[in-house]
């Protein structure tokens, strides 16, 4: 198994996958694929032989992954974007892990069940897309969208809508946070250490409401601006790294057929991030 992505400096996923395979003593390889555009098709066409069982796919891979895949699973194909693929027989099944991954955080980490609530998604890229179908599947209403680009916000709102009838989805200008919102979600790339824009928060902390359960998907080692904007407005919050062990996670026990070792994933992912 590995991860597909391009550049992959950042991806801590080698790292916790692997101590999940050691912990069961498997003598297998969860690699680093990092793979320049040029090799793309090479690589997604090298997941066929038998001694593969899978891979994690990153930035900017979701969408072609999506199109490579023989096979999808509802989620994925609504959402449009693949995440994990799973051969079976040389057949590539592609996943959408990013969705559940979300939701359990949220659940088991958060304390925090959506069904019912009002909540905002910050973004409207492939992680956005994710949160906004897994919301609107967990019944969190209405559903507020801000993109800085508008039209995107607009399209994703459209696309929760017409495949979730009943889904309540509204789009808000960017920078604005409607005070009922009880779960603010940033699944853009502000505060990405490597790539993103660093050092400002997607909120200012007089926009968050206090009552609201801030997520930021970026996982800094150490806090990122709109996790310091929650605190700042006496808000709860939670980082990235749930969500990122929990859709790795989903992916290991498809691969794997065991149940995955969170506690061990979780050590081995901060101890990776930290250099500890
Ligand atoms: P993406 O598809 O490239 O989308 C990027 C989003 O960020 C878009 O909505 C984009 O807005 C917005 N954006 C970028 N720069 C901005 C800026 N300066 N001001 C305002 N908005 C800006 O990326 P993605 O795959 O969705 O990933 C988004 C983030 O989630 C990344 O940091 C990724 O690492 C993280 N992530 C974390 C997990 C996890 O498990 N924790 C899982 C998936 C993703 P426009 O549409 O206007 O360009």
């Amino acid at each position: 198994m590995g991860v597909i992505g391009y550049p992959l400096g950042h991806s801590v996923s080698p790292a916790f996958q692997q101590a999940a395979l050691d912990h069961y003593g498997l003598k297998m390889t969860y690699e680093r694929w990092e793979t320049p555009p040029e090799r793309a098709d090479w690589r997604f066409g090298g997941l066929r032989p038998k001694d593969v069982l899978g891979a994690n796919v990153t930035v900017p891979y979701k969408e072609f992954a999506f199109r490579f895949a023989d096979d999808l699973d509802e989620m994925a194909r609504r959402i449009g974007a693949v995440n994990t693929i799973v051969n079976i027989g040389g057949r590539l099944t592609g996943y959408n892990t990013d969705a559940p991954g979300f939701l359990r955080a949220v659940r088991e980490d958060g304390g925090f069940d959506p069904t019912g609530l009002p909540a905002l998604v910050l973004g409207a890229g492939g992680a956005a897309r994710a949160l906004a179908f897994a919301l609107a599947e967990a019944g969190a209403a209405p559903i507020f969208i801000a993109n800085r680009t508008a039209d995107r916000a607009t399209a994703l709102a459209a696309d929760v809508r017409e495949a979730l009838s009943g889904a309540s989805v509204e789009t808000v200008p960017w920078g604005e946070a409607p005070a009922e919102s009880r779960l603010v979600v940033n699944a853009t790339t502000i505060g990405m250490r490597h790539g993103g824009a660093e050092g400002e928060s997607p909120l200012p902390a007089e926009r968050i409401p206090p009552e609201s359960l801030v997520v930021d998907l970026v996982y800094n080692p150490e806090s990122t601006p709109l996790l310091e904007a929650a605190a700042a407005a006496g808000a709860r919050s939670l980082d990235g790294l749930p969500m990122l062990i929990y859709q790795g996670a989903e992916a290991f026990e498809m691969w794997i057929g065991r149940d995955a070792p969170i506690d061990v994933m979780k050590a081995a992912a901060r101890a990776a991030m930290t250099g500890n």
